[in-house]
């Protein structure tokens, strides 16, 4: 194969890739083929994918058992509308998935992705209201919170200078700092004058763990005491775990560390074990049965042309298969307890300024005194990953391992070698 001829440069010749400034951004790999944790490029090199291709590849790539679900769902039936007619993956999927969710879930809208998942739930909460003629219309958000790129989600997202160009359309929000180890008291006074305006309609939180904002991690016990607060306060709550369900936190869902139960949730990226683009919300009966009425206007108007895709809700089956499977549990617990004592190495150690954890994602926050140097460094913790056959994205100074549940222990040595040597340059770059 000539070089001319490569996908990465026909690639740069036609494509326009997310979150990159195309000027300066190294050439895109190409990759022809994957399989358990590996990815295998053009040129031979191989690349273990330990962020699990933005979080979505839970059971690895290719996975046989889902390759061929989604190939029989093709030849039987490949799309239908979605109004006015059913089909049996979407429902089997939603009595699947409801089975597993907190048991106050009642009802599943399907959806394209995290962020559209995100929207149907901040419509469902401001039409809940609306459609009771209450004037509920505010929403609370954590500060650094990432819910998706669409408008709606953007605005209760943190505004950063991913936001700056759209800040004016984005709707108000009322920021609540994370609840981090030793600021939960300060987090729940501001929480409780936020509600003392009674104006506020609803609570949208990524359960546990803020992913984008550096996986920055708070407990379940001061989760709970905020959900109680905004229950009592007859605020709708919303857990977006887009990032955390199936599975990320040690247990199937982040919900699951809770005694409270959220209104909403938000499903996406693990959905269908990183396969097809998918997303749902579901809700509880007290939610679904506000849009219950004779009058046509108050039903939900929203929807997509490939709501529930039948090929799309086979491959959110043939995962569950896996998520149900015991080895499922098994892996996390493996790999959790694997990050445990790799974490526990890194204490103390030049260069570390803190170890995260929260089941199967562990991060690494690197101590950098001079943040101009910030970007650069980034950039060449990326590239000495690749080097080493290791996808790690650097979020900042933080590097995470978000793997495929498969990873064996001989690839997860790998990561950790390789998030060694990180430590290691990021030392040299700021010695001296
Ligand atoms: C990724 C993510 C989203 C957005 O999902 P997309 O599928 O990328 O639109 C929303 N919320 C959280 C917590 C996420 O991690």
């Amino acid at each position: 194969m000539t070089s001319n001829s490569s996908l990465s440069t026909r690639d740069q010749l036609v494509n326009w890739h997310p979150y990159t400034q195309m000027q300066t951004a190294p050439p895109p790999i190409g990759i022809v083929r994957g399989e358990g944790a590996v990815l295998y490029a053009e040129d031979g090199k191989e690349y273990i994918d330990a962020v699990s291709s933005w979080w979505v590849n839970i059971h690895g790539h290719a996975h046989p058992h889902i390759a061929e679900r989604v190939s029989q769902q093709l030849r039987t039936l490949e799309h239908v509308i979605f109004a006015g007619f059913t089909h049996a993956p979407a429902v089997e999927l939603s009595e699947r998935l409801l089975r597993l969710l907190p048991a106050n879930q009642t009802r599943v809208f399907y959806t394209d992705n995290g962020s559209t998942a995100v929207e149907v739930a901040l419509k469902m909460a401001l039409q809940y209201w609306y459609n009771q003629g209450i004037q509920k219309t505010k929403i609370i958000a954590f500060e650094g919170s990432y819910h998706g790129d669409t408008f709606g989600a953007m605005s209760v997202s943190e505004r950063s200078v991913f936001t700056r160009p759209f800040q004016q359309y984005l709707f108000d929000v009322e920021f609540l700092p994370v609840p981090v180890p030793g600021q939960e008291a300060a987090t729940l006074v501001k929480l409780k004058q936020i509600l003392a305006q009674n104006d506020i309609a609803a609570f949208v939180f990524e359960p546990l763990v803020l992913g984008t904002a550096g996986m920055v991690m708070y407990s379940p016990e001061v989760l709970d005491q905020l959900l109680q607060l905004c229950q009592e306060h007859h605020v709708i709550t919303i857990a977006d775990e887009v990032m955390t369900g199936f599975g990320r936190t040690g247990k199937r869902f982040a919900c699951d560390y809770l005694t409270r139960q959220p209104d909403l949730m938000c499903f996406s990226k693990g959905l269908t074990g990183g396969t097809m683009a998918l997303g749902v919300t579901t809700c509880s009966q007290q939610v679904y049965d506000i849009f219950l009425s004779d009058d046509k206007t108050k039903a939900l108007f929203h929807g997509h042309s490939y709501t529930a895709n039948p090929v799309a809700c086979a491959a959110g089956l043939a995962s569950l298969d896996l998520v149900e499977a015991a080895s499922f549990q098994q892996n996390l617990d493996r790999i959790s307890a694997a990050h445990t004592a790799y974490a526990e190495s890194l204490t103390g150690k030049p260069g570390i300024k803190a170890c995260r954890q929260t089941g199967t994602i562990l991060a690494i926050e690197f101590e950098v005194g001079e943040t101009s140097y910030f970007n650069c460094l980034r950039d060449q913790l990326y590239a000495l990953g690749l080097e080493n056959g290791v996808l790690l994205r650097p979020l900042g100074n933080i590097i995470y391992v978000l793997s495929p549940y498969c990873i064996t222990q001989e690839q997860l040595t790998r990561v950790y070698e390789t998030i060694d040597q990180m430590r290691l340059l990021v030392l040299q770059s700021f010695s001296a």
